[in-house]
């Protein structure tokens, strides 16, 4: 077999070396690829590869490049300090995996497993061309609980529904503990080169919008531990009634983007929150279950999204049911660009597109809330949404992120049905009753009274006057009337789904 010039032959090389592929997973805690590797071979050659263009239509948006700049900075430093080096590099990674496997001698290549369709083919494509190295390939599971093949139904089928899915995850054992955050790496002789992270231009300078992201976030994995922590030890207890109020800055995590970008994995949180809740005072909320098993509930969420587009690969763009193909979504663009700069006119539903351009982030029950508003009032396909929502989010996922839109749009196979159309005035006057949310992220209206801060077109004049606002002038009269745009999405599924 012929080797490039620099490549060592398999004969040539003690299985003294190994590479580590890291893609969504940039820690050294619980992290297979590296223990298995470190068991293997005395030298480990630390490596990441940027390719801009691998994801296609889904290749990574603006936020998400800015958290991965910080991540890789965080990620590269902290490997130094434990002796290795990061390496850099931009492209195909099928072409530069085994270049630099062989050129470092190394006898096996460890990556974490994706469940993203366009990483599982890069994944085949690597391993056949180190196979003509004699190169060994493999894969661990870094952001799951479960190997996701091996849950099935009683009758073997593939779940389409949560509840029963986070039944049997329930039941089955707990996933292993963590494994021990790596401390000592020695890279392999030799010089190898690598990009400056600098030279990627990852961050935002023309216009430099980040400066909200930088206020809201500490990306690497030292952050993450930092706000788990905080939110276990302090917040966990509160979980089941705090999660639904936006104005709540500690009612949530916000550990999806450290999850997202695999600083954390689901299995640390899983045991981190386990044991929380053992100190804990395992408090219930108004649902009669504690805010562990709440949060446990979401980290299944989690679990189910990354589930469904294993085994639905085309899920980020194509509903899930079919039927929802013939539904005819409207062209619209004044609508969309009103939503997607919080402009609509509607105060939960801007606040909540606010948060997410100004610090990459949106509250789980405001992304419920202004998907529905665009995919049901204003009837703008939930692959849109989902786009916007792609080139925003610092935890932009695609498992999560079509699983939702798809849930709230109607098109899933464990969606809240199409003909249940959430009210953006009645969410906020129950999830935000006294308008910290709204009046924190619409400022315009800060002065308005809480009778009328959901809906401001329907406040008296002179309270609108009082309060300082000119509606259509201070702040944007509604862009679709709620009850027209309801009539109007319940007409076209029932002529155009459900008739069908
Ligand atoms: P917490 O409430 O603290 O929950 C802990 C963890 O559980 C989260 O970090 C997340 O990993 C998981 N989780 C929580 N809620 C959900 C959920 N509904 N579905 C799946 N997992 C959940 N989440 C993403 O991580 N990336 C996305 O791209 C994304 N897009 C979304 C799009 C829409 C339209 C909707 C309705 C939801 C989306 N979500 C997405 C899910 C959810 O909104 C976020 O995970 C949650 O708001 C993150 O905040 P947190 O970390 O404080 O969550």
């Amino acid at each position: 077999m012929a080797h490039k010039p620099g490549a060592k032959a398999a004969s040539d090389r003690g299985d003294d070396t190994a590479l580590v592929w890291f893609r969504n997973d940039l820690r050294l805690a619980d992290h297979r690829p590296l223990t298995e590797a470190l068991q293997e071979a005395r030298h480990v050659l630390c490596v990441f590869v940027l390719d801009r263009k691998a994801g296609g239509a889904w290749a990574l948006g603006g936020a998400s490049l800015w958290w991965l700049h910080h991540s890789l900075a965080a990620l590269a430093e902290a490997i130094g300090k434990a002796g290795g080096t990061l390496i850099l590099r931009e492209g195909d990674a099928a072409k530069i995996i085994p270049a630099l496997a062989s050129e470092a001698g190394a006898a096996s290549v460890h990556c974490g497993r994706s469940h993203e369709p366009v990483l599982r083919e890069l994944d085949r494509r690597v391993e056949k061309a180190l196979a003509q190295h004699d190169i060994a390939f493999r894969s661990h599971r870094v952001s799951t609980l479960f190997e996701l093949d091996t849950i099935r139904t009683q009758t073997g089928k593939v779940y389409g529904v949560y509840t029963p899915f986070a039944r049997t995850c329930r039941g089955l054992p707990d996933p292993e503990p963590p494994l021990p955050p790596v401390k000592q790496l020695h890279a392999p002789d030799g010089k190898f080169a690598s990009d400056r992270l600098e030279d990627w231009h990852l961050l935002p300078t023309r216009p430099d919008w980040a400066g909200g992201l930088r206020d809201a976030w500490n990306p690497g994995e030292a952050g993450a531990h930092a706000r788990m922590q905080r939110f276990l030890a302090d917040h966990l207890d509160d979980y089941g009634d705090s999660r639904n109020i936006p104005g709540n800055e500690d009612g949530t995590s916000m550990l999806s983007p450290h999850l997202r970008w695999g600083e954390l994995s689901p299995v640390q949180v899983w045991h981190a929150a386990r044991e929380a809740n053992g100190q804990g005072r395992a408090r219930k909320g108004s649902t009669g279950r504690s805010g562990f098993d709440t949060f446990q509930g979401e980290i299944l969420w989690h679990e189910f999204a990354a589930y469904l587009l294993h085994h639905n690969p085309a899920m980020p763009d194509e509903p899930l049911r079919p039927a929802y193909n013939r539904l005819r979504w409207r062209h619209d663009p004044r609508g969309l660009q009103a939503w997607q700069r919080g402009q609509t006119g509607v105060p939960i539903v801007d606040a909540g597109m606010r948060q997410l351009w100004h610090i990459g982030w949106m509250h789980n029950r405001v992304r419920m809330i202004t998907a529905s508003l665009l995919t049901k009032h204003l009837l703008v396909s939930w692959q849109e949404g989902e786009a916007w929502f792609w080139d925003t989010l610092v935890d932009g996922d695609l498992a999560t992120n079509s699983a939702s839109w798809q849930w709230v749009a109607g098109t899933g196979t464990d969606s809240q049905p199409f003909f249940r159309i959430f009210n953006p005035v009645t969410q906020g006057r129950k999830f935000d009753p006294d308008g910290a949310y709204v009046r924190r992220w619409v400022p315009e209206l800060q002065r308005l009274g809480d009778r009328w801060l959901h809906e401001p077109w329907e406040a008296p004049e002179a309270e609108l006057e009082r309060a300082g606002i000119r509606l259509g002038d201070h702040y944007p009269r509604p862009v679709i009337s709620l009850t027209e745009g309801r009539d109007r999405a319940l007409a076209a599924f029932r002529n155009e789904v459900r008739a069908a």
